[in-house]
């Protein structure tokens, strides 16, 4: 687990770091990026005493730190997991929330005293009475006026202060949608096909369900790089990626494993549905004859083999895909653009 899914700082303490770490990006002109701001969050809160110490001695040595030395930091420093991105959301909600409510009531109670102040001015100026009290009057709203005019300042400087801390929160949004992404499909990726294998594994556990996952890998897909280039090939990879995601639908899960290997989870199914699945996915690939859209091009046929494992109820996740890994190399050496099925 990381070190940064402890930020305990209430929001006081949150936002007093906020103002302390904008300057100091400023002062060594470091972009406010998420992952700098957490940098900065963490030298100017001493939440993390190690990256204190390392960013010091940096800066000693020489008064700015590159985008390459800052993503070390972040790398060697800062555990990038998920709670971590999660908890710094988190925090950075609850200054919002939390100024918001602020600055919300204490204009209106200053606009109600105003109210009232002018209220009393009125029935003052319809009766008898003593300049003496007209002038104290006038001389109160006056200063009502000018503490709601600071007001107004600091609540546009509060606002826009806001807008910087909503724009870090949706970045951070980002970085965390991004980091369970593959970039070249857009499909889940490994560490998103983790976590939803390992959750799957749990709920399975509880809910007493079967449940199946398929690996699914390229035939021949070297070949076809070196006669096509790999630009054709990442573009096949985007197209059996589209046909892959439309065949599973639900809860199911279907992501790049790495390279030119795919896998599917597929929660609450046995092995017989699972089977349908794979097959599904092989026949509305192969049946396609690949054209550039472009040049008119033909790469002809790609097919993909597959194998399939259901979960027997005690393996490790590891164990599992095994099994999977197995069938898959069956189906390869039975002849390829197959799918088998795992013992
Ligand atoms: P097999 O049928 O046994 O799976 O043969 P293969 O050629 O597909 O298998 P091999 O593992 O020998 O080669 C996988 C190839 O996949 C190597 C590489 O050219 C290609 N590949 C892997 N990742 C990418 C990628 O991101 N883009 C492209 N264009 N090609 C990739
Ligand atoms: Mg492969
Ligand atoms: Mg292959």
């Amino acid at each position: 687990m990381s070190q940064l899914n402890t930020y305990k700082d209430d929001y006081l303490k949150a936002s007093e770091n906020l103002r302390l770490v904008l300057p100091f990006l400023s002062k060594y002109q470091i972009p406010a990026s998420p992952l700098n701001y957490q940098i900065g969050y963490d030298v100017v809160s001493g939440a993390n005493s190690a990256l204190k110490k390392a960013v010091d001695k940096l800066l000693e040595e020489q008064d700015q730190l590159s985008e390459k030395k800052l993503l070390e930091l972040y790398k060697q420093y800062i555990a990038q997991d998920d709670q971590a991105l999660e908890s710094i959301r988190r925090e950075l909600h609850k200054i919002i929330t939390n100024i918001r409510s602020e600055y919300a009531d204490s204009n209106g109670e200053l606009s109600d005293y105003m109210n009232s102040l002018n209220g009393f001015a009125e029935i003052l100026a319809g009766s008898d009475h003593s300049p003496e009290l007209g002038a104290e009057v006038q001389k109160v709203m006056q200063d009502t006026r000018s503490t709601e005019e600071s007001q107004r300042k600091l609540k546009s400087q509060m606002n826009s202060m806001m807008q910087e801390v909503e724009s870090l929160r949706s970045q951070l949004q980002q970085v965390r949608e991004e980091s369970l992404t593959d970039a070249l499909t857009g499909l889940a990726n490994r560490k998103a096909f983790d976590q939803m294998l390992e959750q799957v594994i749990k709920d399975t556990h509880e809910q007493d369900s079967p449940f199946s996952v398929v690996i699914a890998d390229i035939d021949f897909f070297k070949k076809f790089n070196d006669t096509y280039g790999h630009l054709v090939g990442d573009k096949v990879l985007r197209y059996v990626s589209k046909i892959i995601k439309a065949c599973v639908k639900g809860k199911d899960l279907a992501a790049r494993f790495g390279g030119e290997e795919f896998t599917l989870v597929l929660p609450e199914t046995d092995l017989a549905g699972a089977r349908i699945v794979a097959e599904q996915v092989r026949k509305a690939i192969s049946k396609k004859n690949l054209t550039d859209k472009g040049n008119h091009e033909d790469y002809g046929r790609i097919t993909i083999s597959l194998g399939v494992s259901q979960y027997n109820g005690k393996e490790s996740p590891a164990e599992l895909l095994e099994r999977a890994d197995q069938a898959l190399y069956q189906a390869k050496a039975n002849g390829r653009n197959k799918v088998e099925i795992a013992e």
